[in-house]
C-alpha cells in the first residue's frame, strides 16, 4: 500500500478517476467491481443507490421506484446531485469508478462542471461494447437474493438448490428491470440516450473502447492494459 491508500501497481497511479459505459448486460457491474478492489478506489453504482433508496422507502426511492419497474431514465437533475453527494465523500479523494453514470450526456456535462469545480480530470471513459443477443441472455438469467442481494445466474452460475441463494438460503428472485420486455426498453434507452456519450467523450480523447463479448477475466486484463496506457 503506498501512502495514499492505493494498492500499488507497477505504474502506482496516485489517483484514478474512471467511467464505465455499457448496455445493460455488458458486465459493467462485475468489471467495476473487480477494478474498484484492484485499484482500491470505491466504486460509485447509481442503479445500486436507487434501488437502496426504493428498499429503504426514503422519498427519493418512492420517487424513482415506477421509474426503474419501467426500465426508464431518473432526471438528469435528481441523478446529479445525487452523484455529486456521494462523489464529494471523504472515501472518493483517490477517486472512483462511475458504475451507471453519466448516462445522457446532460449527466456528462453535469459530471464535467462537478470536476471542473473541484478542479479535477476523468482519467479514461471505457465503453463496453455487447451484442444484444447476449445481452439478453445475461440480463433475463439474473437472479438476486432478495435477503442478502447476491448475485447469481441461471445458467453462468446456477444456485446449488433451485430459487435458493447459495449463501444464506434467502429466495432468489428476477429483479423487476430484468424482466425480458423490460430489458429490451432498457436497451433501447440504451441506444437512444446513452450511446450519444461515445462522440462526447471521444472528441475529448477520454474514449476507449473494450469488447464486452468475452469472459469477464479476459475483459479485465483488456481494461487494466488500457487503463495503464
Ligand atoms: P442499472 O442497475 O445500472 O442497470 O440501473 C438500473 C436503473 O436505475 C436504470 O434502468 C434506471 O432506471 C436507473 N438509473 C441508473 N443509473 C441511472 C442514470 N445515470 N440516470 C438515470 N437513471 C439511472
Amino acid at each position: 500500500m503506498t501512502d495514499h491508500g492505493l494498492r500499488t501497481t507497477d505504474y502506482g497511479p496516485k489517483s484514478l478517476r474512471l467511467v464505465l459505459i455499457g448496455p445493460p448486460g455488458a458486465g459493467k457491474g462485475t468489471q467495476a467491481e473487480r477494478l474498484a478492489k484492484h485499484f482500491n478506489i470505491p466504486r460509485l453504482t447509481t442503479g445500486d443507490l436507487f434501488r437502496q433508496a426504493i428498499r429503504k422507502e426514503t422519498p427519493l426511492g418512492r420517487k424513482v421506484k415506477g421509474i426503474l419497474d419501467a426500465g426508464h431514465l431518473v432526471p438528469d437533475e435528481i441523478t446529479i446531485a445525487l452523484m455529486a453527494e456521494r462523489m464529494e465523500q471523504k472515501d472518493c479523494e483517490s477517486g472512483f469508478i462511475l458504475d451507471g453514470f453519466p448516462r445522457t450526456v446532460g449527466q456528462a456535462e453535469g459530471l464535467k462542471q462537478w470536476l471542473e469545480e473541484k478542479k479535477l480530470k476523468l482519467d479514461s471513459v471505457l465503453a463496453v461494447a455487447i451484442s444484444q443477443e447476449e445481452a439478453m441472455a445475461r440480463n433475463t438469467g439474473r437472479r438476486q437474493c432478495s435477503h442478502c442481494g447476491a448475485a447469481h445466474h441461471l445458467k453462468f452460475h446456477p444456485p446449488r438448490k433451485e430459487g435458493l441463494c447459495d449463501k444464506c438460503g434467502g429466495a432468489l428472485m428476477q429483479r423487476p428491470d430484468d424482466r425480458e420486455e423490460t430489458v429490451r426498453e432498457r436497451w433501447r434507452v440504451y441506444q437512444q440516450q446513452t450511446t450519444p456519450l461515445i462522440p462526447f467523450y471521444q472528441k475529448q480523447g477520454l474514449l476507449q473502447k473494450v469488447d464486452g463479448n468475452r469472459p469477464p477475466e479476459k475483459v479485465f486484463k483488456a481494461i487494466c492494459s488500457l487503463i495503464k496506457g
